[in-house]
């Protein structure tokens, strides 16, 4: 199996009430990418400036990244900037500047696309498209990421992207916003119309909640004692579930459920440090101790 992410790669200034730092390797696609290498192999699709250099590229060597994919074009790289609430619940973004992003054209090597497992990361659903459209056979499963900005302004493109999505993960407000429907129950039930038969509703410290069309499956997120920066949480929380199921072959009630599990897992260590710090130094024992952990954290009888 064949994991492909398409989404950005971005430097990032961050400040939570834990600290603060200026330009730091970012982006959805990094999250998910080295969330994902710790269960299967994952090859990139996204675009970077003259400003990306060897030791950006570092962090992602010696894993199973493939970055053949990875453009990189005259400009300079995405940036964004967030501040953190002091409860870590608000962020507020003070700059999203698109540079050499805003012409992002994804353009897969030939070695792609043969890709099995598809993640399209929160980027415009025309170019999300365009990347399945790359794609030689029909892949086995797609997943999907989207937000406000691309609900309400591109909302025929994203419907079309989303006729040829299994897996739509989105936040509560979006998966609201996106059919109209308060209640989230009702609201899943409209989105199995648009194409996807899974829904995963991200709720941050809340945990996950996954909606199919035949069960139910909610996680929590992993109690943690220090939350240093949530950035990232959510597309690492893609990369843990993606990953596990691209390894796991086969989608099922059961391959789901872990999904579930190894996402959560993964968005845990990403908090405990500012950037992709902790997920590039976790290693395959602290995840399954950690899902064990989960495991019994979440065990009953009745
Ligand atoms: P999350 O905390 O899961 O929302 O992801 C944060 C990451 O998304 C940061 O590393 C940012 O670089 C990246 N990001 C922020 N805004 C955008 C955007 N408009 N498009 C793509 N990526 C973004």
């Amino acid at each position: 199996m064949s994991l492909l992410v398409v989404g950005s790669v971005a430097f990032d200034a961050i400040e939570t009430p834990h600290g603060k730092v200026e330009k730091t390797l970012g982006g959805a696609a990094s999250y998910f990418a080295l969330a994902a290498s710790h269960f299967t192999s994952v090859r990139v699709v996204a675009i970077v400036g003259e400003d990306f250099t060897e030791k950006e590229r570092r962090v992602f060597r010696g894993r199973r990244i493939d970055l053949d994919g990875l453009e990189q074009a005259p400009g300079k790289t995405f940036f964004w900037a967030g501040r953190y609430s002091q409860n870590m619940n608000e962020r507020t973004t003070l700059a999203t500047d698109l540079n050499v992003f805003g012409n992002f054209q994804p353009s897969l090597p030939d070695a792609y696309r043969d890709s099995s497992h598809i993640f399209l990361g929160n980027i415009d659903p025309t170019l999300q498209l365009s990347v399945l459209k790359q794609v030689r056979r029909k892949p086995h499963v797609v997943g999907l990421d989207t937000m406000n900005y691309w609900i309400q302004g591109t909302p025929a493109e994203l419907r079309e992207t989303l006729r040829h999505t299994q897996i739509l993960m989105i936040n509560d407000d979006e998966t609201r916003q996106l059919t109209g429907e308060h209640n989230l129950m009702r609201a899943a039930k409209h989105i199995f119309k648009m194409g996807p038969r899974t829904l995963v509703i991200k709720r941050g410290e809340h945990g996950a909640l996954m909606v199919h069309d035949k069960f139910l499956f909610s996680v929590p997120a992993f109690p943690l004692e220090e939350v240093h920066d949530p950035t990232g949480a959510g597309d690492s929380f893609a990369g843990g579930f993606m990953g596990y199921l691209a390894e796991a072959g086969k989608i099922n009630e059961k391959t789901l459920r872990c999904a579930m599990v190894y996402g959560s897992v993964m968005g845990s260590f990403t908090v405990e440090k500012f950037g992709v710090e902790r997920l590039a130094k976790v290693t395959r024992k602290e995840i399954h101790a950690r899902a064990k952990r989960f495991s019994r954290l979440t065990s009953f009888e009745l």
